[in-house]
């Protein structure tokens, strides 16, 4: 570890209690060399790209990069299965599929938990504790659901849309994967998905737990790649919906690819979240909640709280207090589960977020970063607030993508509504204030797919997850996540 120099020394947050690194010692079951899986098969690809751990940056293992021919199997199969086993089965036999996978994601989460650490640089408890068990979750929910569909839609029996193609991103590999497949089988659609490049392995995993549980060939397959794999899956004439996960420039993209074509599409795009915190507010609860906002996973969160308004009576305690617990936030070993902060997820992603801070240098920012100490390998950045900053600044309009918030100030509700509405974007919010009729008025007046009052980050599989304007359309979660993979009504 390097302790940098530059700052006061960090608090230790539990005195006398040992906190020496206490890594997981689970181990993690990774492959030198993965492929592809395709019709209930490992099949090998021809070129391969590597995946590293970015806590250490040592390469993991090299990946099949998929090609078109491969992405051209991989559809045939998942229409084999539409209009075969999968599309004839009963929604109660599909339900018996669901709940097996999500039972055997419990059984396996150890390994799961880890490998998502190692391939990602998440906190362990973070993978162990959220990512893992509300995946299972996601399952056990669309299980549920899969033999109920005629509720779901007035008139009748809906039918699938056929062969889904879903690509994801790598904040959260292993639970967007969830996200996207459990409602797509529930709904009696099969597969194409392609997991982001720098973190395909719990996908892996989780193509072993496909066998594991005897899921019919086909119904699911995964061909890794990159950007290009991306686009030739979303591209793909026999694929009847796109469902996308990831920065609104690609969504433009895949959105200008598939015009013209009768493909259905659900988009989940960026974010750039309005954390408000009134005066009134409980001030060590929003603190928490502000930290949660925007630290929880290396604020790779597209709903991230990424823009705190704050009142400006209470600004200046707001922002000690919150540096103060800042400051004892704890960063290094993700397979620690004392680690409240791991690695940024990739070198790029790094070079990407210091060159934000840069930007809000010269835009005559107030960057302050927090003393913990740094490890001296892998991607790190300590936790970083930017105060001073205007809502016309580079560092409030843009999606950072990283631990670093920026703070505003405001002096009424009208003018908190007005600043948190003032962006492209529309996926979160978020508003504490001890007074209900406060909290109403408010986030009946924000302009986002989510917003939690007194609380952040906060998910279920029943409740539905999405942006308006340039965070996307279209529902994950919940009943409207069935909506996105519906036709008809037999
Ligand atoms: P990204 O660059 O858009 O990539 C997302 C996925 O798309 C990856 O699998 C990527 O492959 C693939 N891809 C890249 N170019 C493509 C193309 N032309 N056609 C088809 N696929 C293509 O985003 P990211 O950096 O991985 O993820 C961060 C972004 O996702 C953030 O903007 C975040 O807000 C957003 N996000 C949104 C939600 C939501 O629910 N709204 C949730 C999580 C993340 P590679 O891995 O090879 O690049
Ligand atoms: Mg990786």
């Amino acid at each position: 570890m390097t302790k940098r120099t530059d700052a006061k020394p960090a608090l230790q947050l539990a005195g006398a209690l040992d906190l020496s690194p206490a890594p997981e010692s689970c181990p993690a079951p990774i492959k030198s060399r993965y492929g592809h899986f395709i019709g209930g098969e490992f099949v090998d690809g021809d070129d391969h790209f590597t995946t590293v751990n970015p806590a250490t940056g040592e390469v993991l293992a090299e990946v099949a990069a998929g090609s078109d021919e491969t992405v051209d199997q991989a559809v045939k199969a998942a229409r084999k299965a539409a209009d075969g086993v999968w599309g004839k089965m009963s929604g109660a036999d599909r339900g018996k599929f669901l709940y097996r996978i999500a039972r055997r994601i419990q059984e396996r989460s150890r390994e799961l938990a880890v490998l998502e650490t190692i391939d990602n640089g998440k906190p362990i408890r973070e993978t162990r504790d959220v990512d893992i068990p509300l995946a299972a979750q996601h399952f056990f929910y669309y299980a549920g659901w899969a033999d109920k569909l005629q509720y779901a839609v007035p008139g009748g029996n809906p039918t699938p849309l056929g062969v889904a193609g879903q690509v994801i991103p790598w904040n959260f590999p292993f639970l967007m994967a969830s996200w996207k497949l459990a409602p797509a089988l529930a709904t009696g659609n099969t597969v194409v998905l392609k997991p982001a490049e720098t973190t395909p392995l719990s996908a892996m995993l989780l193509a072993e737990i496909l066998q594991e549980v005897d899921l019919p060939p086909g119904v699911i397959n995964i061909v890794n790649g990159a950007g290009r794999t991306g686009g030739a899956v979303m591209g793909h004439p026999d694929i009847d919906k796109v469902a996308f996960t990831g920065s609104t420039n690609v969504g433009r993209i895949i959105m200008r690819q598939i015009a013209g074509s009768k493909k259905k599409a659900t988009m989940e795009l960026g974010g750039k979240g309005a954390h408000i915190v009134f005066a009134d507010a409980s001030l060590d609860q929003a603190v928490e909640g502000c930290i949660n906002g925007i630290f929880f996973n290396q604020g790779h969160v597209c709903c991230a709280g990424s823009r705190l308004l704050v009142e400006e009576s209470i600004a200046e305690e707001f922002l000690e207090r919150l540096k103060r617990r800042v400051e004892v936030l704890r960063i290094g070993n993700p397979l620690d589960k004392n680690t409240d902060i791991g690695a940024i997820n990739s070198v790029k992603q790094l070079g990407t977020i210091n060159k934000y801070l840069d930007i809000g240098k010269n835009e005559g920012a107030n960057v302050w970063q927090s003393p913990c100490p740094v490890p001296d390998k892998g991607f790190f950045l300590p936790p970083t607030i930017m105060s001073g900053v205007q809502q016309t600044d580079t560092v409030v309009r843009e999606e950072i993508f990283g631990p670093v918030l920026s703070v505003l100030t405001f002096r009424t509700p009208a003018e908190a509504i007005k600043k948190a509405n003032d962006t492209e974007y529309g996926l979160a919010a978020g508003v504490w204030s001890e007074k209900n009729s406060k909290l109403f008025e408010v986030a009946h007046a924000l302009n986002a797919g989510i917003v939690w009052a007194n609380g952040y980050n906060l998910f279920d599989p029943a409740s539905p997850f999405g942006g308006v304007r340039h965070s996307g359309f279209g529902r994950e979660g919940g009943i409207a996540g069935l909506w996105a993979y519906m036709g008809g009504i037999s």
